[in-house]
């Protein structure tokens, strides 16, 4: 049975007391916990390790929104996936659209960067996701399958270690959300890509999220697609209150 997630991605918003604070407040009213979910906070680089302290006794994991693509050496302002699993990060964002345009990360990058976390035991999480401009053409299967392209080269346990996020660019901090149809769609189609190219255990397994403008409001009808294995969130992860009524709204 494939995990249910969502994961709340703060990108850079919080000082360090405020995301010390948001994390205490999503840990203690985290507590409805289910077997087959996993709720995942995605703090700044600089709160990490004491987000890792505070989480500690609670039900809630930790990840890194980046890593770089060399393990050690001179990068300067650079953290590595190593030190990243030297303190127990058990995730790391991948292919963030955000870093696709302003980081101009492209699929070697992306790559490199897919093969350190594997080594260092940290779970991927690979987001794409097509533009507008992609969409009104009408060649946003193409661009997913495109985007994809780069994971079909890793192992079948190397991939089993990852998961997916669908995040369309023209939905995410837009408030303008996929349509529960549109998302199934994307996620109906990238689950018949794995299985193509991985087989049907991988197909069934991998968690497949949904990043875009997702929020309490609509996280029901989201989650409520066969192939919508939960979301991340990226404004809403911001508000605990708001970040767990998503996670309440996991099926
Ligand atoms: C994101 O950037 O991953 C995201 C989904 O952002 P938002 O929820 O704010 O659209």
């Amino acid at each position: 049975m494939r995990k249910k997630i969502v994961a709340g991605n703060w990108k850079m918003n919080t000082n360090f007391q405020e995301g010390i604070e948001l994390a205490k407040s999503v840990a203690d009213k985290y507590t409805d916990t289910k077997d087959g979910q996993e709720v995942v906070v995605f703090p700044p680089y600089l709160h990490l390790s004491a987000v890792v302290e505070e989480l500690k006794g609670s039900k809630v994991t930790i990840g890194a929104q980046n890593c770089h693509t060399e393990l050690k050496g001179a990068y300067t302002g650079e953290i590595s996936a190593g030190m990243l699993q030297s303190i127990g990060m058990q995730y790391c964002l991948v292919g963030h659209s955000e870093r696709r345009a302003y980081f101009f990360e492209d699929d070697h990058e992306l790559t490199q960067k897919l093969k350190q976390l594997l080594n260092s035991s940290i779970q991927p999480i690979f987001c794409c996701g097509e533009s507008l401009e992609d969409r009104k053409e009408g060649s946003y299967l193409e661009v997913i399958e495109q985007q994809l392209e780069l994971l079909w080269a890793f192992s079948e346990t190397e991939f089993s270690q990852m998961v997916i996020a669908y995040e369309p660019v023209w939905a995410i901090g837009t408030g303008e959300t996929a349509t529960a149809e549109q998302a199934q769609e994307i996620h109906a189609f990238i689950r018949t890509l794995i299985r193509e190219k991985m087989g049907a255990a991988l197909a069934e397994n991998t968690s497949i999220l949904y990043g875009g403008s997702c929020k309490p409001s609509n996280a029901n009808e989201l989650f409520g697609k066969d192939d919508v294995d939960g979301g991340l969130i990226g404004g809403a992860a911001l508000n605990a209150d708001d970040f767990l009524a998503i996670v309440k709204a996991l099926n």
